[in-house]
C-alpha cells in the first residue's frame, strides 16, 4: 500500500496545528502507536514552525508553505514508513550545519531556545535539511512505524 499527498499553506502561525493534524490523519493507515504520532506532531510542527518564523522576512512577499508526505506499507510484514517534506520559499539558511547544532538560534531573546532541528532528528529516524540563501529551505524527515525496535 502506498499514499501521497501534497498542501499548499500560508505561513502563519495558525496553520501550525492544521499541518500536524493533517499529518497524523494522513499516517493512521499504517496504525501508529500514540508515542509515533506524538512524535511525528511534534517534529511537523518544529519544522512548519520554522518557516513561519525564520522564513520570511521581506514585507509583502508571499508566504508559503508546502507540505507533502507519503506513507508506504509493506502487508507481510505490516512495517510502514512516513516521508515528509516542508519548504518554504523563503530566505534560507546561511550555515546549514551550525542551525543544527543544539541551542543555536538567530532569535535569542525571542523565548526561541534553539532546539527545533535537535527535536526533528530525535524524534524521526531520518532527517535532512537543504538550503539556498534567496531561495528557501527544505526539510525532509522519515519515520518508520511498526518496526518494533524500542
Ligand atoms: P526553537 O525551534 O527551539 O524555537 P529555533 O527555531 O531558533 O528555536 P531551530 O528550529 O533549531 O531553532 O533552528 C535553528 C536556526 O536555523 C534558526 O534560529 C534559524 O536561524 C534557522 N532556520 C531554521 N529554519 C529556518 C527556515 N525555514 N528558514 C530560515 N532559517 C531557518
Ligand atoms: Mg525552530
Amino acid at each position: 500500500m502506498s499514499n501521497y499527498m501534497k498542501l499548499e499553506l500560508s505561513a502563519l502561525s495558525e496553520n501550525e496545528s492544521f499541518a500536524r493534524s493533517v499529518v497524523a490523519g494522513f499516517c493512521l493507515p499504517l496504525n501508529p502507536t500514540l508515542t509515533e504520532l506524538s512524535d511525528i506532531k511534534t517534529a511537523v510542527s518544529e519544522a512548519v514552525t520554522n518557516c513561519v518564523v525564520h522564513g520570511y522576512k521581506r514585507k509583502g512577499e508571499d508566504k508559503t508553505i508546502t507540505l507533502e508526505c507519503s506513507i508506504r506499507k509493506d502487508e507481510e510484514n505490516g512495517v510502514g514508513e512516513l516521508h515528509i517534506v516542508v519548504c518554504d520559499n523563503g530566505c534560507g539558511i546561511e550555515d546549514v550545519e551550525r542551525a543544527k547544532t543544539p541551542f543555536f538560534t538567530t532569535l535569542e531573546g525571542e523565548e526561541r531556545s534553539g532546539m527545533g532541528f535537535t527535536i526533528m532528528q530525535a524524534f524521526m529516524h531520518e532527517f535532512s535539511v537543504e538550503s539556498e540563501v534567496g531561495k528557501g529551505t527544505r526539510v525532509t524527515m522519515v519515520k518508520r512505524i511498526g518496526a518494533q525496535e524500542e
